[in-house]
């Protein structure tokens, strides 16, 4: 394929790099334009836990058939794929109340849980503190490496004829067509713009209709301890402490990588933008996950980063036409769930371009929807 493309993705994370793969097996001609290098952003911090989540029947659906179709694909060895679960931890009688009515709500909509009782929960995690009440297990939640599955979607896509282009930086979005740094300027059929954080400067700043901010993280991973932990273990505070509105949180949240190494989170710093470690969050995060952990203390910690989530005002993120504006297709602001939603929202995009039926109902996700709020009040 050479200069020319029916379907212009702008950004190669992980949410581009899917929507890329979705439109090129469909037939589109696709180029993809990325600034610096694919899947180097948020994509390359995240977690890569993959799961779903009950915060709304929107972030359900999206959660659900993302984990769905991360599910159902051949993923390389280099992808790291371990289908251990979740263990959502209750350390008191209310939290594990919480688990039950949650077990319920999943099981009614066909999600496998077990609940757990607190030897039932040491029996599955040793290493757990002992005075912890309980725990849900969500047995089909499951753990990537971000960067290597974001190459291979682009991969697939290629395979399919899409054009991918590192170190090409769009300066401006208009209806169909793109203005490049070096000043090139391309048109196509249909713009998707998944460039994250940068999403809403690239399209000129809608304040009200489609804000996304930063919210800062750090992760740390330790030296291989293998079988310390045996499943993504997050604490059932964890939703509060992600969507609470605070300007900076902790929860604990563990990850057991393949490489036999911990990765520990979280933390959430709302419109913190600069990249450096703060040994203040850090120390936080770390005596958070001792209250669960006692002997994490012990591991020793290898390398720690940070990453910004792009998140919106409703933690769902925007996946639909600009409406004053049809053939851009917008797709950014995942937050803490762009790894795990990132096949979904490229399914959702594929329907919209493709004007079939969507595979979930749209209007959750549209760009107009605060606005529409505002307007009624
Ligand atoms: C600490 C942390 C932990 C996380 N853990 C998880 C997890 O466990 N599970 C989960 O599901 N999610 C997790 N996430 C969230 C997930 O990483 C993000 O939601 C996801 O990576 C967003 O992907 P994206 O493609 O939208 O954005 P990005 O990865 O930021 O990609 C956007 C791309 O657009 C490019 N771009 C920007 N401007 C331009 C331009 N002008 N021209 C061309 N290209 C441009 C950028 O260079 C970038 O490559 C975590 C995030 C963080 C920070």
């Amino acid at each position: 394929m050479t200069d020319v493309a029916d379907a212009i993705v702008v950004g190669a994370g992980i949410v581009g790099a899917a929507c890329a793969d979705a439109l090129a097996q469909d037939g589109w001609r696709v180029r993809v334009l990325e600034r610096a290098r694919p899947g180097g952003r948020a994509t390359a911090a995240g977690m890569g836990h993959v799961l779903v989540l009950d915060d709304s029947e929107a972030q359900f659906a999206l959660t659900r058939l993302g984990r769905d179709l991360w599910r159902a694909r051949d993923w390389p060895p280099s992808v790291e794929r371990d289908d251990c679960g979740t263990i959502w931890v209750a350390a008191d009688d209310a939290e594990f109340d919480a688990a039950r009515g949650k077990s319920e709500w999943y099981a009614a909509r066909g999600v496998r849980t077990g609940l757990l009782d607190a030897r039932a929960l040491r029996d599955a995690e040793p290493e757990l503190h002992e005075g912890l009440r309980g725990g849900l297990h969500i047995a089909d939640d499951l753990v990537v490496h971000p960067p290597t599955a974001t190459a291979h979607l682009l991969a697939c896509a290629r395979a399919h004829g899409a054009l991918v282009e590192p170190l090409r930086s769009v300066r401006v979005v208009g209806d169909g067509n793109v203005e490049l740094d070096d000043d090139t300027r391309l048109s196509a059929a249909l713009v998707v713009v998944a460039a994250g954080l940068d999403t809403p400067r690239l399209l000129g700043h809608r304040p009200d209709a489609l804000r996304i901010r930063a919210k800062k993280g750090h992760l740390v991973i330790s030296d291989r301890a293998p079988g310390f932990v045996r499943h993504q273990l997050v604490e059932l505070g964890y939703l509060k402490s992600a969507h609470g509105g605070t300007a900076r949180s902790v929860a604990f949240n563990a990850q057991p990588r393949r490489s036999g190494q911990l990765l520990l989170g979280s933390s959430r710093q709302v419109d913190v933008v600069e990249p450096r470690v703060e040994h203040d969050m850090l120390a936080a995060m770390i005596a958070r996950a001792m209250r669960f952990l006692p002997r994490i203390g012990s591991l020793p910690g290898l390398r720690v980063w940070t990453g910004l989530r792009p998140s919106t005002d409703d933690n769902l993120p925007f996946i639909g036409r600009l409406p004053d504006a049809p053939r851009t297709i917008v797709a950014a602001g995942h937050e803490g769930l762009g790894i795990t939603t990132s096949l979904s929202t490229a399914k959702l995009v594929a329907d919209l371009a493709a004007d079939r039926t969507p595979c979930i109902d749209p209007r959750w996700f549209a760009c107009d929807r605060s606005t529409a709020e505002l307007a009624h009040g």
